[in-house]
């Protein structure tokens, strides 16, 4: 029963124990031996090199001198603070130790004629470096020997550290555990997979990721552990998507009919961009092949996503289907309702829209057009998945925006159908491909990579707080010229107070510069009655007012064309995606738009990135992959929910490669044997069950 000690509780290892045990359960989920197999350190500290004093830099996180420790002081009179000493390397040049406390225990410590190895993160007084509360011990042959590796560095918390279990504490108890478990971490691959893509065994991957022999041994490690990582989530990923389509039926789109061929000839006012064709046949071959479609199209703001909607549901009903379209909020399922009964006037579609405002009466209407065929296609917002809302014969789904929506509501959407409609999930939150690939896996990807022809791009400017008389100017002029502004907040959760106020004081500043009865301002904020809210939104749709004072409710989907002018307040404050989203509520017209992006004087580095990144491109794929090199999938749009921050090694900003090797080999396996029947991929059948029999399949949309 070799897996069996594995699963031996925490607390049964020694050094553990029932307190221990329990700190371990609740700060790091560390239940079982092999829970603690499978915490791996989050970084290294290269312990094989010796500094300089005079090497030292600003970017060194850590260094590591030799030297000799003298001039040994205490300061402050009555009560100490601060104890310091002086290091001297070989060169003769000095560097200063400091200690805040444990003043007893360092005293006499550091003999004059020894030799010691002083570790620590360099800080800085003027422009002095110094190390505060560094390791030091004494060279011995043998010190140097065990410092000549990479040192591990595990993540820990206050009250881990409080019991002795800081990121040495852990791999004292790793080194305990490895002896104990060696002889029984089963292998995870088939040996065939190994060999083929020469990946070290899992045992030795799990030594030396604790304890690596040496850095290239380490690399071999943390890949082979990568991989495994990656390659799990794509088998899973890709094997339910293989059972959906063998076992899930979809609605044949036999022909393409005069509702299509009315619209296209008739009502199309423009010629399709090539990327927008290429997703219509895409979707068409999608839905010709028996099978349900579960597409998620990417499309920048703008790239034309909803003629493809629209040509799509068209295609559902020429094969006597209803169709249906829903978006997250209520101004939008009114845009669309608007934009769609005008683009389909005059070809005999009927089409509604249901919201949560929607009267008692046309909703009854609704129920009975829904019932008996009679109504074609339903807007709206989450008021669609109400269970009175039953549709007749719905074949074809379209999700506008779909971060807003989660998992579950969308299934109720045709539980009570029999055969699924097709699911096309719109989103114009450009997502980098490692990100899709792992979160989207299971679905088809289509993306339109192409403008209708004649956009002007949008112009984006930085200015500073200090040049705010001018920006006032600028907008004066856009607004004497016709057109009209976003002025966007942050709100950020933990300071909301401040943030309300910052936006109240901003409002009040831009009333008195734009004064009616010439100006009129809208103000919209997450605090307000959405009444309220909407009929300020509504307002500004129609032009009554210039300028709209706001927090980033107004981000997802509001259309405005005639706003030309995004200004940003404390764009340091916004991640790069949500000022790209925010961004493309302008541009939208015939007129050149603009983005303005307001910050204080001082920025961080990523802040000066972000805007930097903001001023030179307007392509969200190139945004989305910075944002995600900057902080790292975890903070993206959409991926909270997703379960990739569980990933315990793999990083997918910096391992694309080694996923795309993972998600080919895994479509190789399941190529030539889907149900994972073979002998030799016993293995794989089995490590995927233990690894997702309790997760949600959150990814799968049907
Ligand atoms: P999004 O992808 O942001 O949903 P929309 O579908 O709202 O974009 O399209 C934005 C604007 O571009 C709309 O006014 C639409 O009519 C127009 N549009 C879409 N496709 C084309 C095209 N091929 N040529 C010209 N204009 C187009
Ligand atoms: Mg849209």
């Amino acid at each position: 029963m070799s897996a069996d000690i594995l699963k031996t509780p925490i607390e049964y290892l020694k050094g553990v124990g029932p307190q221990r045990g329990e700190l371990l359960k609740k700060e790091m989920n560390i239940f079982c031996f092999e829970d603690l197999l499978h915490c791996y350190p989050f970084r290294y500290i290269d312990r094989s090199r010796f500094y300089l004093i005079n090497d030292i830099t600003d970017e060194m996180p850590y260094v590591q001198i030799k030297g000799y420790i003298s001039d040994i002081q205490l300061h402050g009179q009555k009560r100490t603070t601060r104890m310091t000493a002086i290091l001297t390397d070989e060169q003769g040049a000095r560097l200063e130790l400091i200690w805040f406390n444990g003043f007893k225990w360092l005293k006499g410590k550091f003999l004059p004629g020894t030799e010691y190895i002083v570790f620590g993160r360099p800080g800085k007084f003027g422009n002095k470096f110094n190390i505060a509360h560094p390791e030091i011990e004494p060279v011995t042959p043998d010190a140097i020997h065990q410092q000549s590796v990479m040192q591990p560095v595990y993540s820990s918390g206050e009250k881990l550290k409080s019991r002795g279990l800081d990121s040495k504490g852990i791999s004292k108890l790793l080194r305990t555990l490895l002896p104990v478990v060696e002889k029984h971490i089963p292998e995870t691959l088939p040996d065939y997979v190994r060999r083929e893509l020469r990946l070290m065994d899992l045992k030795q991957a799990l030594f030396n990721v604790h304890f690596p022999e040496d850095n290239h041994s380490l690399a071999r490690a943390r890949a082979r552990l990568k991989f495994d990582e990656l390659f799990y989530i794509q088998l899973n990923m890709l094997r339910l998507k293989h059972q959906r389509s063998s076992e899930a039926r979809g609605h044949v789109f036999k022909s393409v009919g005069d509702y299509f061929n009315n619209f296209y000839h008739k009502n199309l006012s423009f010629e399709l961009t090539g990327a927008q064709k290429k997703v219509v046949k895409e979707i068409r071959s999608d839905t010709l092949s028996g099978k349900q479609m579960n597409r998620l199209l990417q499309g920048d703001v703008g790239s034309g996503k909803t003629i493809v909607a629209v040509m799509t549901m068209l295609i559902a009903m020429d094969n006597g289907f209803q169709a249906c379209l829903m978006a997250p909020t209520e101004v939008l399922a009114n845009q669309h309702y608007e934009s769609i009964t005008n683009m389909l006037e005059g070809l005999n579609i009927n089409v509604r829209l249901l919201t949560g405002s929607t009267k008692r009466a046309p909703r009854k209407e609704i129920a009975e057009m829904l019932q008996d065929g009679s109504l074609h296609i339903l807007i709206g917002t989450h008021a669609l998945i109400e269970d009175t809302v039953i549709f007749n014969n719905l074949g074809m789904v379209v999700i506008d925006e779909q971060h807003r929506f989660g998992v579950a509501q969308r299934a109720r959407l045709w539980k009570k159908n029999i055969t699924p409609p097709h699911v096309l999930v719109m989103t114009a939150t450009p997502i980098p491909r490692t990100l899709a690939m792992t979160l989207y896996g299971d679905l088809d990807v289509s993306v339109i990579d192409e403008l209708p022809p004649g956009r002007k791009p949008i112009k984006t400017i930085h200015q500073y707080d200090s040049n705010r008389l001018k920006v006032f100017g600028f907008m004066r002029d856009q607004i004497k010229q016709g057109r009209q502004i976003y002025v966007v907040y942050p709100l950020i959760q933990e300071s909301e107070k401040l943030d309300l106020k910052d936006l109240q004081d901003g409002y009040e500043s831009i009333v008195r510069t734009f004064p009616l009865p010439d100006y009129a301002v809208s103000i919209v904020h997450g605090k307000m009655k959405s009444q309220d809210k909407e009929y300020e939104m509504q307002r500004f749709v129609k032009g009554e007012t210039q300028i709209m004072v706001a927090t980033t409710v107004i981000e997802v989907g509001i259309n405005v064309p005639n706003a030309s002018v995004m200004v940003i307040e404390s764009a340091e404050r916004f991640g790069l995606s949500q000022l790209h989203q925010l961004r493309g509520r302008v541009g939208r017209g015939a007129d050149q738009s603009w983005c303005v992006l307001m910050t204080g004087v001082k920025l961080s580095n990523d802040a000066k990135k972000r805007i930097q990144t903001m001023t030179s491109t307007n392509d969200g794929f190139v945004i989305a992959e910075t944002d995600m090199q900057l902080r790292g999938p975890g903070d993206i749009h959409g991926t909270q929910q997703s379960g990739i921050l569980d990933l315990r090694i793999a990083d997918l900003s910096k391992d694309e490669k080694i996923l795309k090797y993972a998600r080919q080999k895994a479509l190789d396996i399941l190529d030539k044997d889907p149900d994972l029947r073979q002998a030799e991929n016993y293995v794989l059948s089995k490590n995927l069950q233990k690894l997702f029999r309790h997760k949600i399949v959150w990814s799968k949309i049907s």
